[in-house]
């Protein structure tokens, strides 16, 4: 089994208010797939805190040092975003996870990795908690992977919310590669089609804005014409899986109508192109996922992708008509062809 899980029950000490949907219930999920998983031969392993180092390549330091302060205190960041007193240590474990990952992977210890983690990372920016995230998990993890070899990193996130975090990180950088498919317009309110990126960075950032009540098919149309090409001309050193399943058709926060089979799919997809690219080097790392049995079986099932063997995705149908995916693909590839062939 190629596939190492990074896991602490300690995720669920980040505690929210009563009612909030990213609940410390949703570490209790994380638990269970966790023991599931070694209970299948898997390796399950504690993260390490992340380091200021490590914080600081992609946040500024009065923002780290802004959330070191919540320490033993509940506060509110924004009005959807809150701290209990072990947030700040919890956080810095939930981006150790996502390092921790990127390492093994990068050593070739693991071909794939899959951080179970909350609160979840890709909403936070430079500076500025948002989203329920307080340290962007992922973005922590690309630069790690930079700062120790990695020439391309290729972030891929299926949340049902833009990650506008990880997208601002990077905008300018043109080795960290953002790919987004998001309902568009919802909150945050960023990923047009037509963000691709600034400076050095044009190009680089790629977004699949998808209408509400979007289907299987949508989403494998956007992998199938833009994800999967895009990934395959950019030929990363590492891919990075913004994994949320908020898109998932019971969740509460989405408007979507995603199956638990086609989250497997995705990442099935995502596998064989880390196959084809980057010797299978891939790290996932949990988002969003507010309807805790559509994030159990869903994270199950992609997990279950990324543990491998490498076969083709096999996309299951809705048979709802729908044209919200040749509606964001013909949006998209208008935005990017100059950058790429789609
Ligand atoms: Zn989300």
């Amino acid at each position: 089994m190629s596939v190492i899980l990074i896991h602490t029950d300690r995720f669920a000490e980040h505690q929210t208010p009563p009612g909030h949907p990213e609940r410390p219930e949703r570490a209790e999920v994380l638990d269970a797939l966790a023991a599931r998983w070694r209970e299948r031969g898997s390796e399950v392993v504690a993260p390490r805190a992340a380091s200021r180092e490590q914080l600081l390549r992609v946040h500024d330091g009065d923002y780290v040092r802004r959330i070191s302060e919540t320490a033993g205190r509940a506060t509110a960041l924004d009005p959807d975003t809150y701290t209990s007193p072990e947030s700040y240590e919890i956080a810095l474990l939930a981006a150790g996870a996502c390092v921790d990952g990127v390492e093994r992977v990068m050593a070739n210890a693991h071909e794939a990795a899959c951080a179970l983690v909350r609160p979840p990372g890709h909403h936070a920016e430079r500076s500025r908690a948002m989203g329920f995230c307080l340290f962007n998990n992922v973005a922590v993890a690309a630069a790690h992977a930079r700062s120790n070899g990695a020439r391309r990193v290729a972030i891929v996130d299926f949340d049902v919310h833009h990650g506008n975090g990880t997208q601002h990180i990077f905008e300018a950088d043109p080795h960290v590669l953002y790919v987004s498919t998001h309902q568009y317009p919802y909150y945050p309110g960023t990923g047009a089609a037509e963000e691709v990126g600034r400076d050095a960075g044009r190009g680089f950032t790629v977004n699949l804005p998808l209408e509400v009540g979007a289907v299987d098919e949508d989403y494998q149309l956007a992998f199938s014409r833009i994800i999967v090409p895009v990934l395959r001309q950019f030929e990363p050193d590492l891919l990075i899986v913004s994994a949320g399943f908020d898109a998932h058709e019971r969740d509460p926060l989405g408007g979507m109508r995603v199956s638990t089979a086609a989250f497997a799919a995705m990442m099935r997809d995502l596998r064989a192109v880390a196959d084809e690219c980057c010797r299978g080097r891939i790290v996932a790392a949990v988002e969003g996922g507010y309807d805790l049995h559509a994030l159990g079986t869903s994270l199950d099932g992609a997990i279950d992708a990324l543990a491998g063997p490498a076969q083709p995705a096999e996309w299951p149908a809705s048979g709802i008509h729908s044209s919200r995916g040749e509606a964001a693909v013909a949006a998209t590839s208008a935005a990017i062809r100059a950058f790429w062939r789609v």
